[in-house]
């Protein structure tokens, strides 16, 4: 920010001696915002954010899979690693369009003010030039950020997905991280917590192991699927990990004989 604090009083200092115009200083904005648009700082540094979670959530996988075995998600790796590419793509896309509306919003507003100030030889209001230049870049900044957390929640998500699929899980219980200090939760999220749900089309459901009262996957939105949630799931493999409330005559019956 040395350089754009820099912009900003020079603007200030030709504006008092009167060369400044309301221009003049969107012209000073505009360029600080193609700035920001072309930098490839915030591009880096969502890739290797999205790099460096995926490699932590590949690596601690079994956490979220009770009872799958490693080498099946060791076999995998080449088909997660496409999600990841395919992740890193999307991300980045985002990230621009935001940052493209950003940008647009703040310049509108800009506009607003500039075209407001009736004599360009008055005393500047710091204030204002904080409300409207650094605000608006602050913005585009946070903007940026939000973006490259949810995509990383996303990402986990399809990871695990892709594993669940693959591995053969039956069900998988909701995580909410309703009771972490701060976070926004979704009401319904938060009564999804603990819960378990069946996942339609396995083998456990198509072999008629479920009850028909047993809640499915497929009747709700998934972990990480709406804007910002940051639930999670850890997927269940085995019958023995299903409340029996949730088993059919014959799961309970396949229970017993396994036991
Ligand atoms: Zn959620």
């Amino acid at each position: 920010m040395k350089r754009l604090d820099r912009l900003i009083a020079e603007a200030i200092k030709a504006q008092i001696t009167g060369q400044q115009t309301a221009e003049n200083w969107q012209y000073i904005l505009q360029r600080l915002f193609a700035e920001i648009d072309a930098d490839a700082e915030i591009d880096t540094s969502v890739a290797a954010r999205l790099k460096r979670d995926f490699e932590a959530q590949v690596g601690k996988a079994e956490k979220n899979h009770k009872g799958l075995p490693r080498f099946t998600v060791d076999r995998l790796r080449p088909a997660l690693r496409k999600k990841l590419d395919e992740r890193i793509v999307q991300s980045l896309d985002l990230i621009k369009l935001r940052r493209k509306e950003a940008i647009s919003n703040a310049l509108a507003r800009f506009t607003g003010w500039a075209s407001s100030v009736p004599d360009m030889r008055a005393k500047i209001d710091m204030r204002e030039v904080r409300e409207h230049v650094y605000k608006p870049i602050a913005q585009v900044k946070y903007e940026a950020r939000r973006v490259a957390i949810d995509q990383s929640h996303k990402l986990i998500a399809a990871i695990n997905e892709t594993i669940a699929e693959d591995g053969g899980a039956i069900a998988l219980i909701w995580r909410s991280n309703w009771r972490q200090a701060g976070y926004d939760y979704r009401k319904d999220h938060k009564e999804r917590d603990g819960k378990v749900w069946i996942i339609p089309g396995s083998w456990a459901q198509k072999a008629g192991f479920f009850s028909a009262k047993a809640p499915r996957y497929d009747q709700i939105t998934h972990v990480a699927e709406e804007p910002y949630c940051r639930c999670y799931a850890t997927f269940l493999y085995h019958i023995e990990d299903i409340p029996k409330s949730m088993l059919s005559f014959k799961g309970l019956a396949y229970l017993r004989k396994a036991a």
